[in-house]
């Protein structure tokens, strides 16, 4: 599997992480993990293959993470790269995902599901479990976050893991989920003194960490707070393993 990271931000305006998004690719196709309002120019800077991405993940309903879902239905919609696609695009994401959608459709004549091919949009269960791709499968984890947030697990047929857990407070429950991954792509929204308790900071992320034992961890979603601290060095003092600092346009195997 391929990671890109299109956005390592929140939802705060920062000049050089966009908002969340990241394409995974496998074998079989692609995915959009969370569709910020940034993911649509980001995807183009990047040059990824988004005139035939083949599903979207939305985490939670924050907008920070499904902004960009109508403003990117609405570009494949009147794009000259999408008018000769036929092949269907996979909507999953968070119970209530269909309504909103709906919502947001019906506000104006958007007409975001008259295509030139066919989208399905599915609500997908905490614990849910699908194939999100022919031979990479997908299972669910309802994170203390809002309501409907969830943490995803991806895993291919060849073994290889990505747990995402979107944004999250911290839970021991995630544990046993996220346990063992190829890569664990963590939240690590504040350095200390968090504000709110359905977000990480530092001392939470690292935990996790410690207890999960990811072959690498890959920090992201940062609040500008970040920006004049060394985010690594301050993570290894906590958990030696191997840890990178998400930034835009960053490229990983696994
Ligand atoms: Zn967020
Ligand atoms: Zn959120």
């Amino acid at each position: 599997m391929k990671l890109v990271i299109l956005g390592s931000g929140s939802s705060v305006p920062h000049a050089r992480r966009a908002s969340p998004a990241f394409w995974l690719e496998s074998e079989s196709g692609s995915l959009l993990l969370d569709v910020s309002p940034d993911a649509t120019h980001r995807l183009a800077q990047e040059s990824l293959d988004w005139p035939n991405l083949d599903a979207i993940w939305v985490s939670h309903f924050h907008l920070d993470h499904v902004g960009g879902l109508a403003p990117f239905l609405f570009s494949t919609k009147w794009a000259p790269q999408t008018r000769e696609r036929h092949k269907p695009l996979k909507i999953y994401g968070a119970k209530g995902l269909g309504r909103l959608f709906d919502a947001i459709n019906s506000a104006h004549d958007y007409e975001l599901l008259d295509q030139p091919f066919e989208i399905f949009i599915t609500d997908v269960e905490p614990g849910g479990e699908f194939d999100v791709l022919p031979g990479l499968s997908a299972k669910t984890f309802s994170t203390p976050h809002t309501n409907e947030s969830l943490a995803i697990r991806f895993t291919d047929n060849r073994g290889a893991s990505l747990v995402y857990t979107s944004d999250t407070g911290y839970s021991a429950e995630l544990i046993p989920f996220a346990k063992g991954a190829s890569v664990l792509l963590m939240e690590c929204s504040f350095r200390r003194n968090k504000p709110v308790l359905t977000h990480l900071e530092l001392a939470d992320a690292m935990r996790l960490a410690h207890e999960c034992e990811p072959q690498k961890l890959v920090l992201t979603h940062f609040y500008p707070e970040w920006d004049d601290f060394d985010l690594v060095a301050e993570a290894k003092a906590l958990w030696p393993g191997e840890i990178m600092e998400a930034t835009d346009g960053l490229r990983l195997e696994l």
